[in-house]
């Protein structure tokens, strides 16, 4: 069968997300010149607007690049060859921030935890107790683990160290969460947060941010290490574009669109939504797996589960991977598959972004037709239990 499957793709891929017909058709205009008055209207509007989006008032940095840049920036900028920080361990995507360190020659520890049960804020705040010296120059935090589909509580991370009066900086990756969970980074008293284009900005993949603190600022400063593209110190003096190189201006006619689209809808409705969906989504993966054969949700800590994105635990000996080829193939859903040894054993339910109660029970039921005819086991009714949750 070689014909290209009809209608619409169903994207639930956690990342890139569903790109709303209105961004796309803001993007669909001349260029402009990136220096002239009318582009750098549009630029500062963004700005302040993320700004809203992240809750801060403190300073914003954009990049060309997707989220590994604006992770390759917060590290650049903060911490020299032989600095330690720690990172807490929630899945891929920790690791994978931590591997970065390592290799800009940053020296990592890792908090140890259980990725289907999360780390323990307070075996944290143990740890950091014990650095009397204060050696942890950062802690690390993956706020949305987009590969387990968990979330780690920032705002807890942040007590436990003012508790410990750990002077420490606080980095939260938020690519996964930002503009569809909760987050504020002043309040939480977050130094970095990173988030991307590509997720709840409902942007195409390629631009990347750091909020930054003041505080993050004054230690970005005094740090001696060599750094170029990503040298906060350099776009201040870029400006007024701060941004080194040609700015994207289509990504900002992009962001204008999709930020009108957020605060139209009220930051907080966005949240709603997303927990609305994220819900229904875990009531028909909880029915599928209620005979304890069938899938089941891959986080086990009921009050860390993501509302963004769901991971799914095959059943023992189960391909995640052979399902997922038959959903794209078949039946035109894409759905995302497991990372690291993840690979293979998880498929993950993006719900983050551009998306309605249609478009999320249309995936589901996909997904329950995709078991049925690659013969994965499971009980019936997870559609049902996804319209009763969204009934409710
Ligand atoms: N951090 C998280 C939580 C992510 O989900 C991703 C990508 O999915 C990244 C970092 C890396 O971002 P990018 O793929 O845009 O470089």
């Amino acid at each position: 069968m070689n014909a290209k499957p009809r209608g619409r793709q169903f994207f639930n891929n956690p990342g890139p997300t569903n790109i709303p017909d209105r961004v796309l058709r803001a993007m669909d205009r001349p260029v402009l010149d990136f220096m002239s008055d009318e582009f750098l209207a549009i630029q500062h509007a963004c700005h302040a607007g993320v700004k809203r989006v992240l809750k801060t008032d403190q300073t914003l940095y954009m990049y060309n690049a997707s989220g590994h840049g604006a992770w390759e920036a917060a590290l650049a900028n903060l911490f020299s060859a032989g600095d330690t920080v720690l990172i807490v361990e929630t899945g891929y995507f920790s690791l994978s921030w931590a591997e970065m360190a390592v290799n800009l020659g940053i020296k990592v520890e890792t908090f140890a935890a259980d990725w289907r049960t999360g780390a323990d804020v307070a075996k944290l705040a143990e740890r950091l107790a014990k650095d009397k010296a204060h050696e942890i120059k950062a802690v690390l935090t993956v706020h949305n683990e987009t590969a387990t589909g968990m979330v780690l509580p920032v705002a807890d991370i942040r007590r436990a160290m003012d508790e410990t009066k750990h002077p420490a900086l606080l980095l939260s990756d938020t690519i996964s969460s930002l503009a569809s969970m909760e987050y504020k980074m002043d309040a939480w008293g977050v130094d970095v947060t990173v988030g991307g284009s590509q997720k709840g900005l409902m942007l195409p993949t390629g631009m990347s941010l750091t909020g930054v603190s003041n505080k993050a600022i004054e230690v970005s400063r005094k740090n001696k290490a060599p750094r170029h593209y990503w040298n906060w110190e350099l776009m201040n003096g870029r400006a007024p574009q701060k941004f080194i190189g040609t700015a994207p201006v289509h990504m900002f006619f992009g962001l204008q669109e999709s930020l009108k689209m957020l605060e139209e809808e009220g930051l907080d409705a966005v949240f709603q939504r997303h927990a609305r969906l994220a819900d229904a989504t875990r009531a028909a993966v909880r029915a599928w797996g209620a005979d304890g054969k069938g899938p089941q949700l891959y986080g086990q800590a009921k009050d860390r589960l993501s509302n963004s994105v769901t991971a799914v635990m095959m059943p023992e000996g189960v391909s995640s991977d052979g399902f997922r080829k038959i959903a794209i193939d078949r039946y035109n859903l894409s759905l995302g598959g497991g990372l690291g040894p993840l690979m293979g054993k998880v498929f993950r339910i993006g719900h983050m972004g551009d998306l309605n109660e249609p478009m999320l029970l249309g995936c589901l039921a996909t997904t329950e037709l995709a078991m049925k005819t690659t013969g994965v086991p499971f009980a019936p009714g997870g559609v049902d239990a996804a319209i009763a949750s969204l009934a409710n």
